[in-house]
């Protein structure tokens, strides 16, 4: 999605060899006229496929699956991360690892808002390694819903959870993938 891509290349910064920076507009500030762009456009490549829920983790997720959702009418569900190992029998859990912050969490959501009944699009607004994405399927596997498929704002194409997520054959659609990034050289999209 080449607006993305320009708001990436404007004000994305770029930490070390593997962190992308995007406060400005994703992750502290958000700009809602893109992310209103950014859901209508998971919604024009998921449309016809039967979602009757969005899914997505706290707290990035929340307002990028949120805009989707108008678009589709249809309810979010976020997944919440607790470091309380023991979350109870109402709540289906997996454990996950946190790319960021370099640290194991349980990701937990009520099974009051998951059931066989459900086809899901997961959003999330990175996809790194893809920890999350697998804590996730845990989580629906255990809930019996169906994953219809997987929306992410910036996929990084040079770590692995795309590549492990596609060889599985679930169909993951990513607004941009970056193919390699650094501070002196800057950003490479790969072309669609
Ligand atoms: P994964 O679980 O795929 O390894 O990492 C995805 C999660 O880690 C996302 O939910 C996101 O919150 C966070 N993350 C991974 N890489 C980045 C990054 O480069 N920048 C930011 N802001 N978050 C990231």
């Amino acid at each position: 999605m080449k607006l993305l891509e320009k708001k990436i290349e404007e004000l994305g910064q770029i930490i070390g060899s593997d962190i992308l920076k995007v406060d400005m507009f994703l992750n502290h500030q958000i700009d809602v006229n893109l992310l209103d762009e950014m859901g209508k456009e998971f919604y024009r490549l998921f449309k016809d496929k039967g979602i009757n829920k969005i899914l997505t983790v706290e707290s990035s997720g929340i307002a990028i699956a949120v805009m989707a959702a108008k678009y589709f009418d249809v309810p979010v569900v976020f997944a919440k991360k607790s470091s309380h190992k023991n979350v109870g029998n109402d709540c289906f859990m997996a454990k996950s690892h946190s790319f960021t912050h370099g640290k194991d969490y349980e990701m937990i959501v009520s099974k009051k808002y998951l059931s066989p009944a459900d086809n899901i699009l997961f959003i999330d607004d990175f996809l790194a390694g893809g920890n999350a994405a697998f804590a996730v399927l845990d989580i629906l596997k255990q809930s019996g819903a169906n994953l219809v498929g997987i929306g992410i704002a910036i996929e990084k194409g040079f770590q692995d959870g795309g590549k492990k997520l596609r060889e599985m054959g679930i169909e993951l659609q990513s607004l941009a993938i970056v193919e390699e990034m650094s501070e002196t050289n800057g950003i490479n999209f790969r072309k669609c």
